[in-house]
């Protein structure tokens, strides 16, 4: 029997098929019953760390959009006050870089949905969609509404 021996499975994700993504748990072989593929339990662990390494850049997502949110809200003020004392080229300079930042931090959220679902498994945190929305918009507003206002 070649099956893989949940001894040899170090791994804290269930193993999946490199090419498919289908869950090997339990499965009778290394031969994958969804497209064939036959892997060795090196080449599942192998997936596995790729998987996470996909994941890793996302584990503090919902931390980076409300950095995204404190930068937004505070450029949003700074380019109320810079545009009530005339000074409408800081105005412009805060809207554009800090909608940027906003918009940035905003979009990771939408970025880790894009992850394989393999990868997913290993995001210890799901993506708040709403609020990376709302980040997202702000920014957006930020860079507009900075040249409406100049
Ligand atoms: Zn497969």
């Amino acid at each position: 029997m070649d099956g893989i021996r949940l001894d040899e499975w170090i791994e804290d994700t269930p193993p999946r098929c490199p090419r498919c993504g289908y869950d090997l748990r339990g499965s009778p072989s290394l031969v994958c019953p969804e497209c064939g593929l036959k892997a060795s339990v090196g080449e599942l662990s192998r997936e596995a760390k790729r998987a996470r390494r996909e994941a890793m850049p996302f584990q503090d997502v919902n931390w980076r959009v409300r950095c995204g949110l404190a930068v937004g809200l505070g450029a949003a003020l700074v380019c109320l006050a810079t545009r009530w004392a005339g000074m409408t080229g800081v105005m412009l300079v805060v809207g554009a870089i800090g909608g940027l930042v906003t918009t940035g931090c905003g979009a990771q959220a939408f970025r880790a949905r894009g992850l394989s679902e393999h990868a997913r498994q290993f995001l210890r945190q799901e993506p708040e969609l709403v609020l990376a929305g709302v980040v997202t918009v702000l920014g957006l507003l930020l860079m507009v509404g900075s040249i409406w206002l100049a």
